[in-house]
């Protein structure tokens, strides 16, 4: 995608500093963070938002939850615990239309959410 901010990260365009990366999805930090630790998994596949999510894409979206877990354990979050959030469209907050999941943690996060 063309004009796509985090297809031009994932494709290394930005020259973004990825604490991971795979043949699916990067890993780096917010660049403006609600936490101590504050990283936004992105799959490099182009979907708008959670809306588009296709069955086909069960697999990739499970690989997300897995580089959660691994990255919250990288991070010393795993015990203290964290958040996994995808905001999608206008009331959720969602402000880069390309889906990516917020992992947030290292401080005593507020329910429900702002
Ligand atoms: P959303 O608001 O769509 O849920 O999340 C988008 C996130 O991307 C925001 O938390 C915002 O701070 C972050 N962000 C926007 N532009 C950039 C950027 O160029 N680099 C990085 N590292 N994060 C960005
Ligand atoms: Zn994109």
């Amino acid at each position: 995608m063309e004009d796509c901010l985090f297809c031009k990260i994932a494709a290394g365009d930005m020259d973004t500093d990825f604490v991971y990366q795979d043949e699916q999805l990067v890993v780096f930090e917010d660049i403006n963070p609600q936490a101590p630790v504050h990283l936004l998994i992105v799959p490099k596949k182009h979907i708008s938002d959670l809306n588009n999510l296709k069955s086909a894409d069960n697999d990739l979206i499970g690989h997300v939850y897995q580089i959660a877990k691994k990255m919250a354990a990288e991070h010393d979050i795993s015990e203290s615990g964290y958040r996994l959030v995808s905001n999608c469209g206008d009331d959720g907050g969602q402000s880069v239309y390309h889906i990516h999941f917020h992992l947030l943690g290292g401080r005593k996060l507020q329910w429900p959410p702002g």
